[in-house]
Protein backbone atom coordinates (compact mmCIF):
# COMPACT_ATOMS: atom_id res chain seq x y z
CA UNK A 1 0.00 0.00 0.00
CA UNK A 2 1.34 3.33 -1.03
CA UNK A 3 -0.44 5.45 0.99
CA UNK A 4 -2.53 5.60 4.50
CA UNK A 5 -6.12 6.07 3.24
CA UNK A 6 -7.38 6.41 6.68
CA UNK A 7 -9.59 9.15 7.26
CA UNK A 8 -8.17 9.95 10.85
CA UNK A 9 -5.09 11.03 8.61
CA UNK A 10 -6.77 12.95 6.07
CA UNK A 11 -8.32 14.81 9.12
CA UNK A 12 -5.52 15.26 11.16
CA UNK A 13 -3.51 16.72 8.32
CA UNK A 14 -6.11 19.57 8.15
CA UNK A 15 -6.01 20.64 11.72
CA UNK A 16 -4.64 24.25 11.90
CA UNK A 17 -0.46 24.80 12.13
CA UNK A 18 -1.24 26.67 15.58
CA UNK A 19 -2.01 23.08 17.52
CA UNK A 20 -2.83 25.36 20.69
CA UNK A 21 -5.67 27.02 19.14
CA UNK A 22 -9.03 26.50 20.38
CA UNK A 23 -11.24 23.36 18.37
CA UNK A 24 -13.88 23.02 20.14
CA UNK A 25 -15.72 25.70 23.05
CA UNK A 26 -18.44 23.58 24.41
CA UNK A 27 -21.79 24.89 26.57
CA UNK A 28 -20.37 24.27 29.81
CA UNK A 29 -17.46 26.56 28.87
CA UNK A 30 -14.62 23.77 28.52
CA UNK A 31 -11.71 24.44 25.71
CA UNK A 32 -10.26 22.36 23.49
CA UNK A 33 -7.39 23.03 21.85
CA UNK A 34 -6.50 20.99 18.13
CA UNK A 35 -3.31 19.83 20.33
CA UNK A 36 -5.93 18.63 22.72
CA UNK A 37 -7.60 16.18 20.43
CA UNK A 38 -4.13 15.33 18.77
CA UNK A 39 -3.37 13.80 22.29
CA UNK A 40 -6.58 12.41 23.73
CA UNK A 41 -7.02 10.69 20.57
CA UNK A 42 -3.59 9.06 20.58
CA UNK A 43 -3.93 8.03 24.25
CA UNK A 44 -7.63 6.26 23.23
CA UNK A 45 -6.20 5.05 20.52
CA UNK A 46 -3.84 3.23 22.71
CA UNK A 47 -5.74 2.09 25.25
CA UNK A 48 -8.00 0.56 21.96
CA UNK A 49 -4.78 -1.01 20.93
CA UNK A 50 -3.75 -2.72 23.74
CA UNK A 51 -6.97 -4.85 24.10
CA UNK A 52 -5.30 -6.70 21.40
CA UNK A 53 -8.76 -7.37 20.06
CA UNK A 54 -8.81 -8.00 15.89
CA UNK A 55 -8.37 -5.49 12.93
CA UNK A 56 -11.90 -4.82 11.93
CA UNK A 57 -13.73 -5.22 15.72
CA UNK A 58 -16.78 -3.05 16.53
CA UNK A 59 -16.22 -0.82 18.96
CA UNK A 60 -20.46 0.09 19.58
CA UNK A 61 -20.96 3.68 21.75
CA UNK A 62 -24.73 4.09 23.48
CA UNK A 63 -23.62 7.57 25.03
CA UNK A 64 -24.32 11.13 25.65
CA UNK A 65 -23.52 13.78 22.95
CA UNK A 66 -19.91 14.97 24.57
CA UNK A 67 -16.67 16.02 23.00
CA UNK A 68 -15.23 12.41 24.34
CA UNK A 69 -17.21 11.05 22.42
CA UNK A 70 -16.32 12.75 19.79
CA UNK A 71 -12.74 11.82 20.47
CA UNK A 72 -13.77 8.03 20.85
CA UNK A 73 -14.89 8.00 17.65
CA UNK A 74 -11.87 9.72 15.74
CA UNK A 75 -9.77 7.54 18.16
CA UNK A 76 -11.31 4.69 16.74
CA UNK A 77 -10.51 5.45 13.48
CA UNK A 78 -7.00 6.13 13.71
CA UNK A 79 -6.84 2.80 15.78
CA UNK A 80 -7.83 1.35 12.95
CA UNK A 81 -11.33 -0.09 14.33
CA UNK A 82 -14.93 -0.10 13.43
CA UNK A 83 -17.05 2.72 15.43
CA UNK A 84 -20.84 2.02 15.94
CA UNK A 85 -22.69 4.56 17.24
CA UNK A 86 -26.21 3.84 18.98
CA UNK A 87 -29.18 6.63 19.55
CA UNK A 88 -29.31 7.11 23.55
CA UNK A 89 -33.21 6.17 23.00
CA UNK A 90 -32.55 3.08 22.38
CA UNK A 91 -33.74 0.48 25.56
CA UNK A 92 -33.12 -2.85 26.36
CA UNK A 93 -34.70 -4.90 23.46
CA UNK A 94 -33.01 -2.52 20.53
CA UNK A 95 -29.40 -2.91 22.22
CA UNK A 96 -29.55 -6.54 22.85
CA UNK A 97 -30.23 -6.60 18.95
CA UNK A 98 -27.36 -4.50 17.75
CA UNK A 99 -25.23 -5.93 20.04
CA UNK A 100 -25.90 -9.62 18.66
CA UNK A 101 -26.11 -8.33 15.09
CA UNK A 102 -22.63 -6.57 15.28
CA UNK A 103 -20.81 -8.84 17.80
CA UNK A 104 -18.96 -5.63 19.09
CA UNK A 105 -15.46 -6.09 20.98
CA UNK A 106 -15.69 -2.87 22.93
CA UNK A 107 -19.02 -1.69 24.28
CA UNK A 108 -18.98 2.02 25.87
CA UNK A 109 -22.19 3.06 27.73
CA UNK A 110 -23.24 5.60 30.18
CA UNK A 111 -22.08 4.75 34.27
CA UNK A 112 -25.55 4.88 35.08
CA UNK A 113 -26.52 1.97 31.93
CA UNK A 114 -23.66 0.09 32.90
CA UNK A 115 -25.48 -2.79 34.92
CA UNK A 116 -27.91 -3.41 32.54
CA UNK A 117 -25.90 -3.10 29.37
CA UNK A 118 -22.63 -4.68 30.58
CA UNK A 119 -25.20 -7.60 31.53
CA UNK A 120 -26.56 -7.96 28.30
CA UNK A 121 -23.16 -7.30 26.67
CA UNK A 122 -20.67 -9.92 28.38
CA UNK A 123 -23.98 -12.55 28.19
CA UNK A 124 -23.01 -11.91 23.94
CA UNK A 125 -19.41 -12.70 24.69
CA UNK A 126 -18.27 -8.89 24.64
CA UNK A 127 -14.84 -8.63 26.36
CA UNK A 128 -14.56 -5.06 27.30
CA UNK A 129 -17.54 -2.93 28.65
CA UNK A 130 -16.36 1.09 29.48
CA UNK A 131 -17.77 3.33 30.77
CA UNK A 132 -17.99 7.36 29.49
CA UNK A 133 -19.95 10.27 31.04
CA UNK A 134 -21.31 13.53 30.09
CA UNK A 135 -18.71 15.30 32.74
CA UNK A 136 -15.83 13.61 31.48
CA UNK A 137 -15.83 10.71 33.98
CA UNK A 138 -16.21 7.37 33.38
CA UNK A 139 -13.73 3.95 33.02
CA UNK A 140 -12.75 4.53 29.40
CA UNK A 141 -11.13 7.80 30.09
CA UNK A 142 -9.53 6.85 33.49
CA UNK A 143 -8.01 4.34 31.69
CA UNK A 144 -6.83 5.64 28.46
CA UNK A 145 -5.16 8.60 31.22
CA UNK A 146 -2.17 5.77 31.66
CA UNK A 147 -1.43 5.01 27.92
CA UNK A 148 0.78 7.54 25.78
CA UNK A 149 -0.10 10.80 24.18
CA UNK A 150 1.54 9.56 20.75
CA UNK A 151 0.30 6.93 18.50
CA UNK A 152 0.49 6.33 14.31
CA UNK A 153 -2.54 6.03 12.92
CA UNK A 154 -3.27 2.43 11.44
CA UNK A 155 -2.91 1.80 7.83
CA UNK A 156 -6.41 1.53 6.28
CA UNK A 157 -7.15 1.34 2.60
CA UNK A 158 -10.10 3.30 1.15
CA UNK A 159 -12.26 0.38 1.27
CA UNK A 160 -11.95 -0.92 4.77
CA UNK A 161 -14.93 -0.18 7.25
CA UNK A 162 -14.93 3.06 9.28
CA UNK A 163 -18.50 2.80 10.92
CA UNK A 164 -21.37 1.35 10.74
CA UNK A 165 -24.50 2.93 11.42
CA UNK A 166 -27.64 0.82 11.95
CA UNK A 167 -30.98 2.57 10.15
CA UNK A 168 -33.79 0.31 10.90
CA UNK A 169 -35.64 -2.01 8.13
CA UNK A 170 -38.71 -1.32 6.74
CA UNK A 171 -39.68 -5.47 7.16
CA UNK A 172 -38.00 -6.86 9.97
CA UNK A 173 -35.02 -5.26 12.22
CA UNK A 174 -32.42 -2.82 11.61
CA UNK A 175 -29.57 -2.89 8.94
CA UNK A 176 -25.82 -2.17 9.53
CA UNK A 177 -24.96 0.29 6.81
CA UNK A 178 -20.99 -0.10 6.64
CA UNK A 179 -19.51 2.77 5.73
CA UNK A 180 -15.42 2.76 4.79
CA UNK A 181 -12.84 5.49 4.94
CA UNK A 182 -13.28 6.06 1.20
CA UNK A 183 -17.07 6.53 1.36
CA UNK A 184 -16.32 9.46 4.34
CA UNK A 185 -13.64 11.24 3.28
CA UNK A 186 -14.73 11.52 -0.27
CA UNK A 187 -18.04 12.76 0.47
CA UNK A 188 -16.73 15.19 3.10
CA UNK A 189 -14.25 16.59 0.69
CA UNK A 190 -16.43 16.96 -1.93
CA UNK A 191 -18.91 18.80 0.23
CA UNK A 192 -15.62 21.08 1.90
CA UNK A 193 -15.26 22.30 -1.97
CA UNK A 194 -19.64 22.46 -2.69
CA UNK A 195 -20.47 24.51 0.75
CA UNK A 196 -16.99 26.64 -0.03
CA UNK A 197 -15.56 25.97 3.83
CA UNK A 198 -14.06 29.16 4.56
CA UNK A 199 -10.50 30.13 6.61
CA UNK A 200 -12.40 31.09 9.93
CA UNK A 201 -15.17 29.48 9.64
CA UNK A 202 -17.05 28.80 13.53
CA UNK A 203 -19.69 25.81 13.38
CA UNK A 204 -22.51 25.53 15.81
CA UNK A 205 -22.74 21.76 16.30
CA UNK A 206 -26.24 21.17 17.67
CA UNK A 207 -26.87 17.80 16.27
CA UNK A 208 -26.59 14.73 17.73
CA UNK A 209 -23.72 12.38 17.08
CA UNK A 210 -24.82 9.16 16.49
CA UNK A 211 -26.12 9.92 13.10
CA UNK A 212 -24.77 10.73 9.84
CA UNK A 213 -25.83 14.25 9.96
CA UNK A 214 -24.10 15.36 13.09
CA UNK A 215 -21.12 12.43 13.47
CA UNK A 216 -20.15 12.84 9.49
CA UNK A 217 -21.29 16.24 8.14
CA UNK A 218 -20.93 18.49 10.57
CA UNK A 219 -17.99 17.09 12.26
CA UNK A 220 -15.87 15.78 9.32
CA UNK A 221 -16.50 19.58 7.93
CA UNK A 222 -15.35 21.60 10.54
CA UNK A 223 -12.44 19.12 11.52
CA UNK A 224 -11.59 19.12 7.79
CA UNK A 225 -11.69 22.35 7.39
CA UNK A 226 -9.68 22.86 10.80
CA UNK A 227 -12.53 24.99 11.43
CA UNK A 228 -13.15 25.88 15.43
CA UNK A 229 -17.02 24.09 16.72
CA UNK A 230 -19.03 25.81 19.67
CA UNK A 231 -20.30 22.68 20.52
CA UNK A 232 -23.80 22.57 22.45
CA UNK A 233 -24.55 18.85 24.06
CA UNK A 234 -28.33 19.23 23.57
CA UNK A 235 -30.01 21.80 21.01
CA UNK A 236 -31.19 24.58 22.61
CA UNK A 237 -32.58 27.47 20.59
CA UNK A 238 -31.28 30.13 22.76
CA UNK A 239 -27.84 28.74 23.16
CA UNK A 240 -27.94 28.95 19.29
CA UNK A 241 -29.04 32.20 18.76
CA UNK A 242 -26.41 33.33 21.30
CA UNK A 243 -24.30 31.87 19.46
CA UNK A 244 -24.92 33.05 16.08
CA UNK A 245 -22.84 36.22 16.18
CA UNK A 246 -19.26 34.27 16.41
CA UNK A 247 -20.27 31.60 13.97
CA UNK A 248 -20.88 31.12 10.05
CA UNK A 249 -22.29 27.70 9.70
CA UNK A 250 -25.17 26.54 11.15
CA UNK A 251 -26.72 22.44 10.41
CA UNK A 252 -30.05 21.48 11.22
CA UNK A 253 -32.90 19.40 10.69
CA UNK A 254 -36.05 20.95 9.93
CA UNK A 255 -37.64 20.82 13.20
CA UNK A 256 -34.40 23.14 14.90
CA UNK A 257 -35.28 25.43 12.52
CA UNK A 258 -39.11 25.31 13.11
CA UNK A 259 -38.02 26.15 17.02
CA UNK A 260 -35.20 28.65 16.13
CA UNK A 261 -38.19 30.70 14.43
CA UNK A 262 -39.78 30.41 17.49
CA UNK A 263 -37.21 32.72 19.43
CA UNK A 264 -37.33 36.37 19.19
CA UNK A 265 -33.73 36.74 19.55
CA UNK A 266 -33.14 35.39 15.82
CA UNK A 267 -33.15 38.96 14.02
CA UNK A 268 -31.00 39.85 10.67
CA UNK A 269 -28.24 41.60 13.17
CA UNK A 270 -27.77 38.33 14.80
CA UNK A 271 -27.18 36.37 11.37
CA UNK A 272 -25.12 39.11 10.37
CA UNK A 273 -21.72 36.98 10.60
CA UNK A 274 -23.49 33.98 9.45
CA UNK A 275 -22.20 32.15 5.99
CA UNK A 276 -24.50 29.55 5.64
CA UNK A 277 -27.57 27.46 7.03
CA UNK A 278 -27.81 24.02 6.10
CA UNK A 279 -30.87 22.22 6.60
CA UNK A 280 -31.47 18.09 6.05
CA UNK A 281 -32.48 14.57 7.22
CA UNK A 282 -35.86 15.39 6.42
CA UNK A 283 -38.10 17.64 4.26
CA UNK A 284 -37.92 21.25 5.14
CA UNK A 285 -41.43 23.01 4.60
CA UNK A 286 -41.43 26.05 2.09
CA UNK A 287 -43.16 27.93 4.96
CA UNK A 288 -39.86 27.51 7.26
CA UNK A 289 -37.63 28.12 4.12
CA UNK A 290 -39.50 31.41 3.31
CA UNK A 291 -40.07 32.53 7.10
CA UNK A 292 -36.33 31.98 7.40
CA UNK A 293 -35.34 34.26 4.67
CA UNK A 294 -37.56 36.88 5.77
CA UNK A 295 -36.38 36.86 9.26
CA UNK A 296 -33.15 36.03 8.82
CA UNK A 297 -32.29 37.64 5.07
CA UNK A 298 -29.96 34.25 4.55
CA UNK A 299 -31.63 31.36 1.99
CA UNK A 300 -30.99 28.13 4.18
CA UNK A 301 -29.28 25.26 1.77
CA UNK A 302 -31.17 21.85 1.68
CA UNK A 303 -29.72 18.58 1.34
CA UNK A 304 -30.10 15.17 0.86
CA UNK A 305 -28.50 12.23 2.11
CA UNK A 306 -28.70 9.17 3.99
CA UNK A 307 -26.91 6.83 6.40
CA UNK A 308 -25.95 4.43 3.32
CA UNK A 309 -24.69 7.08 1.15
CA UNK A 310 -23.97 9.93 3.42
CA UNK A 311 -24.75 13.25 0.85
CA UNK A 312 -25.83 12.59 -2.39
CA UNK A 313 -27.75 16.06 -3.06
CA UNK A 314 -27.18 19.90 -2.30
CA UNK A 315 -28.60 22.84 -3.26
CA UNK A 316 -25.86 25.27 -4.33
CA UNK A 317 -23.50 27.23 -2.19
CA UNK A 318 -21.70 29.66 -4.19
CA UNK A 319 -24.08 32.45 -6.19
CA UNK A 320 -21.70 31.09 -9.44
CA UNK A 321 -23.54 27.66 -8.94
CA UNK A 322 -27.06 28.32 -9.12
CA UNK A 323 -30.22 29.24 -7.38
CA UNK A 324 -30.79 27.46 -3.75
CA UNK A 325 -34.84 26.69 -4.62
CA UNK A 326 -36.66 25.70 -1.58
CA UNK A 327 -38.68 22.68 -2.11
CA UNK A 328 -35.97 20.96 -3.74
CA UNK A 329 -33.21 19.41 -2.75
CA UNK A 330 -31.01 20.65 -4.88
CA UNK A 331 -28.67 18.84 -8.08
CA UNK A 332 -26.42 15.80 -7.35
CA UNK A 333 -22.89 17.03 -5.57
CA UNK A 334 -20.08 16.12 -7.88
CA UNK A 335 -19.00 12.59 -8.28
CA UNK A 336 -22.45 11.48 -7.40
CA UNK A 337 -24.88 9.87 -9.96
CA UNK A 338 -28.44 9.77 -9.41
CA UNK A 339 -30.84 8.89 -11.64
CA UNK A 340 -35.07 8.71 -11.34
CA UNK A 341 -36.78 5.05 -12.38
CA UNK A 342 -39.77 3.29 -13.19
CA UNK A 343 -40.68 0.16 -11.72
CA UNK A 344 -38.54 -1.82 -13.79
CA UNK A 345 -35.51 0.44 -13.32
CA UNK A 346 -35.57 2.85 -16.39
CA UNK A 347 -35.07 5.68 -16.22
CA UNK A 348 -37.42 8.56 -16.33
CA UNK A 349 -37.05 12.08 -18.18
CA UNK A 350 -37.58 14.86 -16.33
CA UNK A 351 -40.29 15.96 -14.33
CA UNK A 352 -41.79 12.30 -14.26
CA UNK A 353 -41.65 10.98 -10.26
CA UNK A 354 -39.95 7.74 -9.74
CA UNK A 355 -37.54 5.37 -7.39
CA UNK A 356 -34.27 7.42 -6.65
CA UNK A 357 -30.80 5.29 -7.20
CA UNK A 358 -27.57 6.93 -6.43
CA UNK A 359 -24.19 5.52 -7.08
CA UNK A 360 -20.26 6.86 -6.48
CA UNK A 361 -17.53 6.47 -3.90
CA UNK A 362 -19.40 7.88 -1.25
CA UNK A 363 -22.47 4.64 -1.53
CA UNK A 364 -21.79 1.81 1.05
CA UNK A 365 -20.41 -1.10 0.90
CA UNK A 366 -23.10 -2.74 2.03
CA UNK A 367 -25.32 -4.49 4.73
CA UNK A 368 -23.46 -5.97 7.41
CA UNK A 369 -23.82 -9.81 7.63
CA UNK A 370 -26.68 -9.14 5.43
CA UNK A 371 -25.70 -9.91 2.07
CA UNK A 372 -29.22 -10.69 0.18
CA UNK A 373 -30.63 -7.51 1.58
CA UNK A 374 -27.60 -5.70 0.14
CA UNK A 375 -28.36 -7.52 -3.21
CA UNK A 376 -31.82 -6.33 -3.17
CA UNK A 377 -30.67 -2.83 -2.65
CA UNK A 378 -28.92 -2.74 -5.84
CA UNK A 379 -29.49 -3.01 -8.92
CA UNK A 380 -26.82 -3.54 -12.46
CA UNK A 381 -27.71 -1.12 -15.34
CA UNK A 382 -27.12 -1.73 -19.03
CA UNK A 383 -23.21 -0.86 -18.58
CA UNK A 384 -22.93 -3.02 -15.84
CA UNK A 385 -23.20 0.06 -13.18
CA UNK A 386 -24.82 -0.97 -9.67
CA UNK A 387 -26.99 1.51 -8.48
CA UNK A 388 -28.32 1.76 -4.80
CA UNK A 389 -32.24 2.16 -4.35
CA UNK A 390 -32.27 4.64 -1.87
CA UNK A 391 -36.26 4.06 -1.03
CA UNK A 392 -37.30 7.77 -2.10
CA UNK A 393 -39.47 8.76 -4.10
CA UNK A 394 -38.84 11.87 -6.32
CA UNK A 395 -38.24 13.72 -9.66
CA UNK A 396 -35.63 15.56 -11.59
CA UNK A 397 -36.42 19.00 -12.90
CA UNK A 398 -34.23 20.98 -14.72
CA UNK A 399 -33.52 24.91 -14.00
CA UNK A 400 -30.75 27.22 -15.01
CA UNK A 401 -28.80 24.27 -17.11
CA UNK A 402 -28.76 22.23 -13.95
CA UNK A 403 -30.81 19.10 -12.74
CA UNK A 404 -32.61 19.59 -9.26
CA UNK A 405 -34.07 16.77 -7.18
CA UNK A 406 -37.44 17.20 -5.60
CA UNK A 407 -38.41 14.31 -2.77
CA UNK A 408 -42.03 13.68 -2.99
CA UNK A 409 -42.29 10.70 -0.68
CA UNK A 410 -40.32 7.36 0.32
CA UNK A 411 -41.31 4.33 -0.85
CA UNK A 412 -40.13 2.37 1.85
CA UNK A 413 -42.92 4.28 4.44
CA UNK A 414 -40.11 5.60 7.06
CA UNK A 415 -41.71 8.54 9.16
CA UNK A 416 -39.41 11.09 10.19
CA UNK A 417 -40.37 12.90 13.50
CA UNK A 418 -38.38 15.42 14.48
CA UNK A 419 -35.39 14.22 12.73
CA UNK A 420 -35.19 10.79 13.57
CA UNK A 421 -36.22 7.94 11.53
CA UNK A 422 -39.48 5.74 12.79
CA UNK A 423 -39.68 2.46 10.87
CA UNK A 424 -43.69 1.80 10.95
CA UNK A 425 -42.67 -2.04 10.92
CA UNK A 426 -40.60 -2.18 13.67
CA UNK A 427 -43.24 -0.49 16.03
CA UNK A 428 -45.95 -2.46 14.80
CA UNK A 429 -43.87 -5.62 15.57
CA UNK A 430 -43.72 -4.69 19.12
CA UNK A 431 -47.19 -3.30 19.50
CA UNK A 432 -48.59 -7.07 18.07
CA UNK A 433 -46.37 -8.64 20.41
CA UNK A 434 -48.63 -6.61 23.59
CA UNK A 435 -51.29 -8.91 24.95
CA UNK A 436 -54.66 -8.65 24.04
CA UNK A 437 -53.39 -7.28 20.62
CA UNK A 438 -54.43 -8.76 16.85
CA UNK A 439 -52.36 -6.50 14.87
CA UNK A 440 -51.73 -2.48 14.17
CA UNK A 441 -50.99 -0.42 11.84
CA UNK A 442 -48.56 2.21 12.49
CA UNK A 443 -48.25 5.61 10.24
CA UNK A 444 -46.66 9.50 10.35
CA UNK A 445 -49.34 12.67 10.01
CA UNK A 446 -48.52 15.96 9.78
CA UNK A 447 -47.11 17.41 13.05
CA UNK A 448 -46.63 21.20 13.14
CA UNK A 449 -42.66 20.49 15.96
CA UNK A 450 -42.07 17.77 14.48
CA UNK A 451 -43.00 17.79 10.53
CA UNK A 452 -44.43 14.03 11.21
CA UNK A 453 -46.55 12.82 14.66
CA UNK A 454 -46.26 8.83 14.86
CA UNK A 455 -49.49 7.45 15.71
CA UNK A 456 -50.98 3.58 15.88
CA UNK A 457 -54.50 1.88 14.78
CA UNK A 458 -54.59 -1.46 17.12
CA UNK A 459 -57.07 -3.84 16.41
CA UNK A 460 -57.79 -6.13 19.48
CA UNK A 461 -57.98 -9.83 19.99
CA UNK A 462 -61.33 -11.37 19.74
CA UNK A 463 -62.94 -10.76 23.36
CA UNK A 464 -60.29 -8.37 24.36
CA UNK A 465 -60.82 -4.81 25.51
CA UNK A 466 -57.98 -2.36 25.05
CA UNK A 467 -57.14 0.77 26.08
CA UNK A 468 -54.34 2.84 23.59
CA UNK A 469 -53.26 5.09 26.10
CA UNK A 470 -52.37 2.14 28.26
CA UNK A 471 -50.58 0.38 25.13
CA UNK A 472 -48.74 3.60 24.56
CA UNK A 473 -47.61 3.62 28.25
CA UNK A 474 -46.39 0.05 28.14
CA UNK A 475 -44.25 0.70 25.03
CA UNK A 476 -42.75 3.77 26.79
CA UNK A 477 -40.54 1.20 28.65
CA UNK A 478 -39.49 -0.94 25.88
CA UNK A 479 -38.38 1.44 23.19
CA UNK A 480 -37.20 4.72 22.04
CA UNK A 481 -39.30 7.85 22.68
CA UNK A 482 -39.73 9.11 19.60
CA UNK A 483 -41.01 5.53 18.18
CA UNK A 484 -43.56 5.41 20.69
CA UNK A 485 -47.35 6.43 19.11
CA UNK A 486 -47.94 9.63 20.00
CA UNK A 487 -51.97 8.52 20.33
CA UNK A 488 -53.30 4.93 19.46
CA UNK A 489 -56.51 3.97 18.27
CA UNK A 490 -58.34 1.11 19.07
CA UNK A 491 -59.84 -0.03 15.81
CA UNK A 492 -61.84 -3.08 14.73
CA UNK A 493 -60.26 -3.86 11.35
CA UNK A 494 -57.76 -2.14 9.58
CA UNK A 495 -58.79 -1.27 5.75
CA UNK A 496 -57.26 -3.53 3.43
CA UNK A 497 -56.90 -2.99 -0.75
CA UNK A 498 -57.73 -6.45 -2.67
CA UNK A 499 -54.30 -7.78 -2.09
CA UNK A 500 -54.55 -7.68 1.39
CA UNK A 501 -52.05 -4.71 2.16
CA UNK A 502 -53.28 -2.32 4.67
CA UNK A 503 -53.75 0.90 2.86
CA UNK A 504 -52.35 3.04 4.97
CA UNK A 505 -52.65 6.07 3.23
CA UNK A 506 -56.26 6.01 3.99
CA UNK A 507 -55.24 5.56 7.74
CA UNK A 508 -53.08 9.10 7.47
CA UNK A 509 -56.20 10.74 5.83
CA UNK A 510 -58.20 9.63 8.23
CA UNK A 511 -56.21 11.48 10.92
CA UNK A 512 -54.05 13.97 8.47
CA UNK A 513 -55.61 17.01 11.09
CA UNK A 514 -55.12 15.62 14.22
CA UNK A 515 -52.39 17.74 15.63
CA UNK A 516 -53.56 20.94 13.81
P1 LIG B 1 -31.03 8.57 7.47
O1 LIG B 1 -30.43 7.33 6.94
O2 LIG B 1 -31.44 8.48 8.89
O3 LIG B 1 -30.15 9.74 7.25
O4 LIG B 1 -32.40 8.84 6.68
C1 LIG B 1 -32.33 8.99 5.30
C2 LIG B 1 -33.66 9.41 4.74
O5 LIG B 1 -34.02 10.71 5.21
C3 LIG B 1 -33.62 9.56 3.25
O6 LIG B 1 -33.72 8.33 2.58
C4 LIG B 1 -34.78 10.49 2.99
O7 LIG B 1 -35.99 9.77 2.98
C5 LIG B 1 -34.77 11.38 4.20
N1 LIG B 1 -34.15 12.67 3.91
C6 LIG B 1 -32.90 13.08 4.14
N2 LIG B 1 -32.71 14.35 3.75
C7 LIG B 1 -33.88 14.77 3.24
C8 LIG B 1 -34.37 15.99 2.67
N3 LIG B 1 -33.59 17.06 2.57
N4 LIG B 1 -35.65 16.03 2.25
C9 LIG B 1 -36.45 14.97 2.35
N5 LIG B 1 -36.07 13.80 2.90
C10 LIG B 1 -34.80 13.70 3.33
Amino acid sequence: MTQNENLFVALRAAFPADLDATAIETDAGALYTWRDLERATAMLANLLGSLEIPPGSRIAVHVEKSVEALLLYLATLRAGFVYLPLNTAYQQAELAYFIGNAEPAVVVCAGRNFPWISQLAFGQGVAHVFTLNEDRTGTLLDRAAHFPDTHSPAVKAADDLAAILYTSGTTGRSKGAMLSHGNLLSNAQVLKTYWDWQPGDVLIHALPIFHVHGLFVASHGALLNGSKMLWLSKFDPKAVVERLPRATVFMGVPTLYVRLLQEAGLTREACARMRLFISGSAPLLIETFRAWQERTGHTILERYGMSETAMLTSNPCRAGDGERIGGTVGPALPGVGLRVVDDQDAPLPAGEIGHIQVRGPNVFAGYWRMPEKTAEEFTRDAQGQAWFKTGDVGRIDRHGGQDYVTIVGRSKDLIITGGYNVYPAEVEGYLNDLPGVAESAVVGVPHPDFGEGVIAFIVPRAGATLDGEALVATLKAKIAGYKVPKRAFVVAELPRNAMGKVQKNLLRQQQQGLFG
